[in-house]
């Protein structure tokens, strides 16, 4: 497919850890308040756990109250796909890079951008800012 980032689904295996795999490379979803990032308030950077491109940054980081981090935007563009599983039609969000899947984007986000990335902790790792 050409992304800067191709393993084989057995590297993904090696490479992530279960549920971490399950989200990234199956299109799972973590049950919601379980997750490890989403209470995180600490300055830093969200990356994505497959591969390490930066995606989100503290800043637009807010409480949504769903129990995944939501982000108001991403730091670069994101790969968007129509996703319509689940009986609703849904924009799923991926990574550029990896393809990984990493949560969806709804328009009901806090101003200015009115957009609320919902993403799965399993889906990033975050660098701390010193
Ligand atoms: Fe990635």
């Amino acid at each position: 497919m050409g992304r800067k980032v191709e393993r084989t689904e057995e590297e993904w295996r090696r490479e992530l850890d279960p549920e971490q795999y399950r989200v990234l490379r199956r299109k799972g979803t973590e049950a919601p308040f379980t997750g490890r990032y989403y209470r995180t308030k600490d300055k830093g950077t969200y990356l994505c756990a497959g591969c390490g491109r930066e995606l989100f940054a503290s800043e637009d980081k807010f409480d949504h109250g769903c129990g995944w981090p939501s982000f108001s935007r991403p730091m670069g563009d994101l790969d968007e796909r129509r996703d319509l599983s689940h009986g609703r039609a849904r924009t799923e969000v991926l990574c550029p890079d990896c393809g990984g899947h990493l949560g969806h984007v709804f328009d009901d986000g806090p101003a200015p951008t009115g957009q609320r990335y919902c993403i799965n902790s399993a889906s990033l790792r975050f660098r701390p800012r010193e």
